[in-house]
């Protein structure tokens, strides 16, 4: 979606709140082709341009292991989106729905997430391919795809006892 201020058909914005319950820090930043939001794909394909993972001081030990995952889960702040929308019209179609029912940009916590492709670690940079946001986006968080230990699911009814 690719709006400043505007606000399109059917859209509502509400008054935002004076105060606010939880900080979030920016761990890095993230490099990317997209200066634009016309440019700036809607969402990060695995065959996409190789983007740079910027990891900021104190955080590059927290890398270590990152290796052993191939796919990983990028949660970025899309700083330059409006939070104020609860009924959006998206450009494409120009329905109004619901922000909760969208992947909008546009939403009271402004947090991107993407599956993407480890293509390399550099030092505290890690290249990746999958991402769709615009250059210079701080970075809130890198997850595996998956859990390092996978708790054991718990017997059910009907499972196979062993002697
Ligand atoms: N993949 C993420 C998700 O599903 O949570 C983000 C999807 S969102 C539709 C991607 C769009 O957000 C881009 O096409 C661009 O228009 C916009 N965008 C990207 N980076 C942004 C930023 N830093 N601030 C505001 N908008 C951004």
């Amino acid at each position: 979606m690719v709006r400043e201020n505007e606000i399109r058909s059917g859209e509502v914005a509400v008054e935002w709140p004076v105060s606010t319950d939880a900080g979030v820090i920016f761990i890095g930043r993230i490099h990317t082709p997209w200066t634009s939001r016309l440019e700036c794909p809607r969402q990060g394909r695995l065959d996409g341009p190789v983007c740079r993972i910027e990891l900021f001081a104190p955080w590059h030990k927290g890398l270590a292991g990152i290796e052993e995952y191939e796919r990983l889960e990028v949660l970025y702040w899309l700083h330059r989106s409006r939070r104020d929308l609860v009924l959006q019209s998206p450009r494409n179609d120009g329905i109004t729905r619901g922000t909760f029912s969208l992947r909008s940009p546009v939403r009271p916590n402004p947090i991107g997430t993407a599956l993407v492709k480890r293509v390399a670690i550099e030092g505290s940079n890690i290249l990746v391919q999958g991402l769709d946001c615009l250059d210079g986006t701080p970075l809130l968080d890198i997850k595996p795809d998956r859990c390092a230990f996978t708790p054991l699911a718990p017997p059910q009814p009907g499972d196979e006892q062993t002697a």
